[in-house]
């Protein structure tokens, strides 16, 4: 199990699991946010969670003609 750890304030900080139904982004593209599965988006080994971005079904097919 993975989650996040963000930090609220002095005393207060939240967690939240990581799982295939909360992670999001948004496409480089059009700016549409969406649900990704992260372990499918980094199971190719060459990405990072700070660079790699997503392109939507609906760009995709733009691009696709
Ligand atoms: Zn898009």
């Amino acid at each position: 199990m993975f989650y996040i750890k963000v930090k609220l304030g002095q005393d207060l900080e939240m967690k939240v699991d990581i799982h295939d139904e909360n992670v999001f982004t948004r496409c480089p593209y059009c700016g549409t946010e969406f649900a990704v599965d992260l372990v499918e988006v980094l199971s190719d080994g060459e990405c990072d969670l700070h660079s790699t971005a997503v392109v939507c079904t609906t760009c995709t097919k733009k691009a696709r003609g």
